[in-house]
């Protein structure tokens, strides 16, 4: 059957496996993207260099065909390792075995292989075209600016799906002809991200006599590789994933503002003399403190509410560009797989109603985002209030959804 044509911008974790989803059910899908091909020049994040991918976001990847891929990638968690100031450890399980898990993935690696998958379906990729403009007339002109070459082009759609991330540039488009009602609540919270290498990286004069017999042997992660860390500090905290190769992507979470916060320890020194009061045994771990504190921006953290996602049957928004949220849950990227699928399977059954299919979509994903935002936050005020056992079992009922 001749579908019609599909035009998506942005091939981060949510447009490529849109993309994907849209050219296995035989849509003629192309995509524009502002960087330059991952594959060819390596992966440029800007966000979390890893993520917490659970069962809802697994399933859009399983009906992509990238089960297998994607487990050759991730590393299982289990539950929160939760270390405690006086250096005590304590695994709460998410589940009441290893049937009830969720996975560590480098971001990265999961964005090429969507790429990949998207392309081997049949959709056609434009790296280095970022979204200028759009125009709203009979169709949707959309004009990019080549980020190689400088040059302008432009692209004539009918339909195009915005999943171009939280400060989408086709949300701007349609909220200038038609106001979307949106609303950024930031959340006062930054985050900086840091290194724990694998084994074989570190001193020996950092480890425990456990961790160098471990080094001794050859094995490559320094703390227990399958679960998510957590040193809960009441206002404040740390969280760590691993990395398939050994390492761990340390986050340290922060009051923008205030005593204690990014303002008080602006410097690498003052953030080493932070960790060894808070953190102290993770800052064993972490030799290039002070370097990756220097290197690596304060992330931004908001949440993003809209009235209405679509423009007619002309536009859509996807993803974080609809409702990007804090990342208390891990579910930002989960949340935005599930709606891959529910608009991959709107559009196989009613192919060329758009502008019915995006209302349908919205109607059914908007509460779904809604709940999650709610979710996110609250996890994050609880943290944040107090650090108890009846924190982390709603954390850890909740991680599980
Ligand atoms: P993005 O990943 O932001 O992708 C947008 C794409 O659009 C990018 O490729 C970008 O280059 C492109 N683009 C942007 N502007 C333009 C333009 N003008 N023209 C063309 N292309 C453009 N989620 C989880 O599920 N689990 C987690 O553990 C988790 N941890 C997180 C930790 C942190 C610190 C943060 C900040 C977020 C976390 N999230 C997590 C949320 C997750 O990162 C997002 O929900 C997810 O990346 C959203 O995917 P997306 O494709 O909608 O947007």
């Amino acid at each position: 059957m001749n579908r019609p044509a599909i035009t998506l911008v942005g091939a981060g974790l949510v447009g490529a496996l849109l993309a994907t989803l849209l050219a296995q059910r035989g849509f003629a899908v192309e995509v524009f993207e502002r960087r330059p091909d991952p594959r060819r020049v390596g992966y440029a994040g800007g966000r979390s260099i890893n993520l917490a991918l659970a069962e809802r976001g697994l399933h859009g990847l399983r009906l992509a065909g990238l089960t297998e891929r994607v487990m050759e990638l991730a590393v299982m968690m289990r539950g929160r390792m939760v270390h405690h100031p006086d250096g005590r450890t304590e695994l709460l399980r998410y589940g009441r075995d290893d049937s009830e898990v969720i996975w560590s993935i480098s971001r990265g690696r999961l964005n090429i292989a969507l790429i990949d998958a998207a392309e081997a379906a049949g959709a056609r990729m434009h790296f280095d075209q970022r979204l200028e403009a759009a125009h709203f007339g009979d169709a949707v002109t959309l004009t990019f600016h080549d980020e190689a070459d400088g040059s302008t082009r432009t692209h004539v759609a009918t339909s195009v799906v915005g999943a171009d991330g939280a400060g989408s540039a086709l949300r701007a488009a349609m909220n200038a002809v038609a106001p979307l009602g949106e609303r950024i609540e930031p959340l006062g919270h930054g985050y900086k991200e840091l290194e724990i290498p694998p084994l074989p990286a570190l001193p020996a004069s950092a480890l425990s006599s456990e961790q160098a017999a471990a080094q001794a042997r050859g094995e490559r992660f320094a703390i227990e590789p399958n679960a998510l860390h957590i040193w809960p500090r009441g206002s404040y905290m740390c969280i760590a994933l691993p990395n398939a190769e050994g390492s761990f992507t340390v986050t340290l979470f922060l009051a923008n503002e205030g005593d204690p916060s990014f303002a008080t320890i602006p410097a690498p020194a003052a953030a080493r003399a932070f960790f060894a009061r808070e953190f102290h045994d993770a800052l064993a771990l972490i030799p290039d403190l002070e370097a990756d504190f220097a290197a690596n921006p304060i992330g931004v953290l908001s949440t993003l509410y809209l009235d209405r996602w679509h423009h007619g049957g002309q536009a859509l928004l996807v993803g974080d560009a609809a409702h990007a949220i804090v990342p208390f849950h891990g579910q930002g990227m989960n949340c935005g797989f599930e709606d891959a699928v529910e608009l991959a399977d709107l559009l196989a059954e009613r192919p060329t109603a758009c502008e019915a299919v995006f209302a349908e979509f919205a109607r059914r994903r908007k509460p779904n985002a809604d709940a999650i935002a709610a979710m996110a936050l609250e996890n994050y005020v609880e943290m944040r209030d107090r650090v108890d056992d009846a924190d982390f079992l709603l954390m850890r009922a909740l991680d599980r959804q």
